[in-house]
């Protein structure tokens, strides 16, 4: 399995459009953030896991060839403004692209893109998706793919967790807090990503002091955190998080 991070920042990006704080200045290549999305390659197939509206810069920069799959998490705008960059990859596949959502996250997205609901017009190239809404583990080409329910303000939240032949990767891009149930099946994990926004506090996701001890309790052979806003560089962000963990960042391939 390999897993690549297209983006890591928060929901602004770094820099972010106005600011001329250090971070935003920083000519550390590690402290420019496309919003969060992250590629997995496993069994032949191209997992996405979240859309945001970096996408399509995203996807030319990695030189992406195909996309079989997406797992969407939520339906903020910072991680499915970028479904409709889909497109070019839908056009090219003999069935419609499966994305798997959360119950709340496939109502957004119908309400938003609303073309999913309506018949194709012969001639137009909408994408083409099959919108399915995950509600437990299941298996695509032999990848074990497992929703995993955090909390993260209103949003109906889900990370995933991606199994294969034996190596395990679990992703929760924006959590506050999470369940036991979610804890439970992210432990021991190969590699396992989450959630520090920043030092301070912010109500509907972890800074860095909450996100330690999670990851502390998750127990990963490594752990990362990701969806970093500009009051923390990479530099800093590694300081501040303990051995065996690390800060996602732009471009990160790791294999598992
Ligand atoms: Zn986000
Ligand atoms: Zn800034
Ligand atoms: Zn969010």
């Amino acid at each position: 399995m390999r897993v690549t991070f297209l983006g890591t920042g928060t929901s602004y990006g770094i820099p972010m459009p106005g600011c001329d704080c250090a971070v935003c200045r920083s000519p550390d290549p590690r402290d420019r953030r496309f919003r969060t999305a992250i590629l997995v390659e496993a069994a032949g197939q191209v997992l996405l896991v979240d859309t945001p509206p970096d996408l399509r810069s995203q996807c030319l920069a990695h030189g992406i060839r195909k996309i079989d799959a997406v797992l969407m998490t939520h339906a903020h705008a910072d991680h499915i403004f970028g479904f409709d960059d889909l497109r070019p990859y839908t056009n090219r596949m003999p069935e419609p692209m499966p994305v798997w959502a959360s119950a709340g996250t496939a109502q957004t997205l119908r309400n938003i893109f609303d073309y999913l609901d309506k018949p194709p017009i012969p001639g137009t190239s909408l994408a083409r998706i099959d919108l399915r809404i995950a509600e437990g583990p299941f298996d695509f080409h032999g990848i074990r793919l497992t929703p995993l329910p955090a909390e993260h303000g209103h949003a109906d939240m889900i990370g995933w967790k991606i199994e294969h032949q034996g190596r395990s990767f679990a992703a929760i891009p924006d959590c506050k807090q999470l369940p036991p149930d979610t804890l439970g099946l992210c432990r021991g994990a190969d590699l396992v990503v989450i959630d520090a926004l920043r030092i301070r506090p912010h109500p509907t996701h972890m800074n860095f002091d909450e996100a330690i001890p999670v990851l502390r309790e998750i127990g990963a052979r490594r752990s990362l955190v990701i969806h970093l806003c500009h009051e923390v560089s990479h530099a800093q962000a590694g300081q501040l998080l303990p051995g065996g963990m690390a800060p996602a960042y732009d471009g990160l391939r790791i294999e598992l």
